[in-house]
């Protein structure tokens, strides 16, 4: 989802040099093919957007794959960049690298303040660790590496799957197939009170260019929308795009996560980066998507 956002972007803006590869062609897992990969194509710009990602039951149920393919993807890629004269890379991390009850909005210096949010805390550890990562090889062989830390996002391209996917795009789902099949009802997972923030990748992929662009340093930047809502609340503003007019219900035998998750994104706004996608207008362009790429979904 976001690397194909940032393709859009990069075309949009007259990039001609593209490097890309798909999973099947290259597996970023695997040391040696990455390896030689960059010692053939030397890539002046990396933007490191792939990642093993999923919502809060795929990070519950799979710890091991999210701790170990995100720690062998960006090992792989940021040591082979550096080595093989990559002028400068970003590496995208997520919001939940922040502590589960920082305070709100999260700045970036809540970073390793507190105790970590266990629904996600395995993808938090591998984040934490390529964040560190760029830190220390600036610091060391005076790499330009940056990092971007993003808020929940969603957007075309997402995983639309009932069990891996996160919320906007599962709750789209749902509340689509229950307008289809008439049900009476649709089941949201955990108490609804829970407070996330959402941006449209289009939005990240504008910001991750201005970053490449314009920022060199050390110190991670959050990327947000500024505002948040609550799941209830996400809930009924998608069974209104969709057009579903039955019950949420919700199960609160399913977790919640963490109770918010709000980016103060201050120092991107003081560069001069805003956000524009709001989340209406990027909720009806993502159901219009969903809807005419349902043959085609990621599972
Ligand atoms: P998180 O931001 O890391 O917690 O990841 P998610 O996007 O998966 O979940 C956000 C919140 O939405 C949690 O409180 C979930 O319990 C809630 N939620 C409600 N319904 C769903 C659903 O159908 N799928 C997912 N993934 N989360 C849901």
């Amino acid at each position: 989802m976001v690397g194909s956002a940032i393709v859009r972007r990069l075309l949009a803006g007259g990039a001609s040099r593209l490097l890309l590869r798909t999973r099947a062609e290259l597996d970023l897992r695997s040391q040696a093919e990455v390896e030689r990969w960059f010692a053939e194509q030397q890539p002046q710009y990396v933007f490191l957007a792939a990642a093993k990602v999923g919502g809060i039951e795929a990070n519950r149920s799979q710890p091991a794959q999210f701790l170990r393919d995100n720690l062998q993807i960006q090992t792989n890629v940021i040591d082979s960049a550096y080595r093989h004269g990559t002028r400068k890379l970003l590496f995208l991390g997520s919001s939940c690298i922040y502590p589960r009850l920082a305070p709100q909005p999260i700045t970036e210096d809540s970073l390793l303040s507190g105790a970590l949010e266990p629904t996600n805390e395995w993808y938090a550890i591998a984040k934490i660790a390529g964040l560190k990562m760029c830190q220390a090889y600036r610091r060391e062989f005076g790499f330009d590496a940056i990092s971007a830390m993003p808020t929940n996002l969603y957007g075309p391209g997402d995983n639309f799957s009932l069990e891996q996917s996160h919320v906007l795009p599962a709750l789209i789902r749902k509340c689509h197939e229950a307008r289809l099949q008439r049900s009476a009802a649709v089941e949201v997972w955990g108490s609804g009170t829970p407070r996330r923030e959402f941006l449209h990748v289009d939005d990240l992929a504008d910001a991750c260019i201005f970053l490449m662009r314009h920022y060199s340093d050390a110190a991670p930047l959050n990327v947000g929308w500024g505002e948040d809502l609550s799941i209830a609340e996400l809930a009924r503003m998608v069974a209104a795009t969709v057009g579903f007019e039955g019950e949420l219900r919700f199960d609160p035998s399913k977790p919640d996560g963490t109770p918010r998750k709000l980016l103060d994104t201050s120092r991107l706004t003081q560069l001069g980066w805003r956000p524009s996608i709001t989340l209406e207008a990027g909720l009806a362009s993502t159901y219009d998507w969903f809807r005419s790429h349902q043959q085609s979904l990621r599972q």
